[in-house]
């Protein structure tokens, strides 16, 4: 490419990550593959021209500059590690105001000492999963390059917070979505058609929608924001800068993440590498991915096939073996955890590069494990969607493997809001047998250890107060 030598010299700019290419290319530029080989793109910076902060303390003097939407924002106020975008061009609609909490009871059923088991709650962003944080930094990039409309394959979430990125920002956006028919949790449904998005179901699944949408983008020379832009890792990585924030800036032993199309844990990845590139960290925590068994295509590619990163060249026959085995069994990923339910992860060479920088490990749950690591999470905190138990489970089971050290410190990313997906929450609880076996026993899920079931009683003062009295427990 012409534009190689010139752009190096740039404060940022796009790289692919392939290095027997390398080709580079403006900050500015649209493409969402390398314009050479194909491969997957990275944001890049020259960080020795960067104003670079000496310490990670320095953001805690945004929190009393919260007035700016850019120190309010939990992910621009870390603007100096993502320094892309000018900081007038920022779409911002305050996301990443999210807690850490210790978990002591999910402590007790993942196997953990008490206090050392945390769960990162990124359902608190505005459209209730931790896309917004990928959001607002593709937005930012749409808007320097001028982009108007903008559009999506989504499992749900990321059509959710697409939507609510146009409807609540003021610069002319239109959100296009792409889903696969009847794959959609409704609480994620709803909230694309509240926010009033261009919506197409098509008749296929997650992988086929993702196909389209990219040939419709080219086509129609629209913007795409699914998580092949490099521009959501960027603001992805602020996740753990937040972590590190709510743990006084030390590192934690593990980061436990549920993995579908990868971009979380590429971007992890790629926060760490950079954190510890420029000495603010001294140690980089060791990251776990999760997969649900019926979407298994990492586990199986680095568990199985023993896929790795291979400093940038991962062996491209082991992933073509897979796909093409899948395809000739016509084997579709099938999980309760539909924001993971992914055949092929469109970001799986960065996440093989963030498990090499993690020394990291893949594993996969069953949807029973799932589901019944979701109960504990809602009866010990807050809440969250199938997908995001899947890293409670995850390392419920490194526990029991003894990967996990009992007195380790592990954070577990609950990636979206518990009212997300209420069909499955109910189904599991409410003891109703046609709603079970149709949304979780057609998924191999038979028991719900854990479900808090309703009790039906007459209108009947005597009856209730029975009722309750049988039912109290001994509190
Ligand atoms: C998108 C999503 C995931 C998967 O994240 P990837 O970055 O695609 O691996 C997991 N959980 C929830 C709730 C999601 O919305
Ligand atoms: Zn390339």
């Amino acid at each position: 490419m012409s534009t190689t030598t010139s752009v190096t010299t740039d404060l940022a700019y796009q790289q692919c990550i392939n290095p027997d290419c390398r080709t580079t290319f403006p900050v500015r530029q649209v493409a969402f593959a390398c314009p050479s080989c194909g491969d997957l793109i990275d944001v890049v910076y020259n960080w020795d021209r960067l104003p670079v902060p000496k310490s990670l303390k320095h953001f805690e003097s945004k929190w009393s500059k919260r007035l700016d939407p850019l120190c309010f924002s939990g992910v621009w106020r870390f603007h100096e590690l993502l320094p892309f975008a000018p900081s007038e061009m920022v779409v911002t609609i305050g996301e990443g105001q999210t807690l850490l909490q210790p978990a002591n009871k999910l402590a007790e059923f993942v196997g953990q000492n008490p206090g050392r088991l945390y769960l990162q709650y990124e359902g608190m962003n505005p459209s209730g999963s931790f896309k917004d944080n990928g959001m607002t930094a593709a937005f930012t990039h749409a808007r320097m390059v001028g982009a108007k409309r903008v559009a999506c394959a989504s499992t749900g979430n990321t059509s959710a917070a697409l939507s609510v990125y146009c409807s609540a920002t003021s610069y002319g956006f239109q959100a296009i979505i792409f889903i696969g028919s009847g794959k959609i949790a409704y609480g994620k449904l709803a909230q694309a058609l509240d926010h009033g998005a261009l919506t197409l179901q098509i008749i296929g699944d997650f992988d086929d929608a993702m196909a389209r949408v990219k040939q419709v983008a080219d086509r129609l020379n629209i913007y795409l924001m699914n998580s092949v832009n490099p521009f959501r890792l960027e603001g992805q990585k602020t996740i753990m800068y937040r972590v590190l924030e709510a743990l006084g800036w030390e590192v934690p032993d593990w980061i436990v993440v549920p993995g579908g199309n990868l971009g979380n844990s590429s971007a992890f990845g790629k926060a760490f590498l950079e954190l510890k590139h420029l000495g603010l960290i001294d140690r980089i925590p060791r990251l776990a991915v999760i997969n649900a068994a019926g979407a298994r295509t990492l586990d199986e590619l680095v568990g199985r096939h023993h896929l790795t990163w291979n400093d940038g060249l991962p062996d491209a026959q082991i992933t073509s073996g897979y796909y093409g085995s899948m395809d000739a069994s016509g084997a579709k990923a099938d999980t309760i955890a539909s924001a993971i339910e992914i055949n092929r992860p469109v970001n799986l060479k960065k996440c093989l590069r963030a498990l090499d920088a993690c020394n990291g490990v893949v594993r996969h749950v069953s949807d029973q494990e799932i589901m019944d690591a979701k109960a504990q999470v809602g009866a010990g905190g807050m809440g969250c969607e199938p997908a995001s138990a899947a890293s409670v489970a995850g390392a419920k089971r490194l526990r029991e493997e003894g990967v996990i050290g009992p007195d380790e410190r592990v954070v577990c990313i609950l990636t979206a809001h518990q009212l997300k997906d209420p069909t499955a929450t109910v189904a599991y609880h409410s003891g109703d047998p046609q709603q079970f076996e149709k949304v979780l026993g057609s998924r191999g899920i038979h028991r719900a250890e854990y479900s808090n079931k309703p009790f039906v009683v007459a209108n009947d003062m005597e009856d209730i107060v029975r009722a309750l009295l049988q039912n109290f427990g001994d509190s």
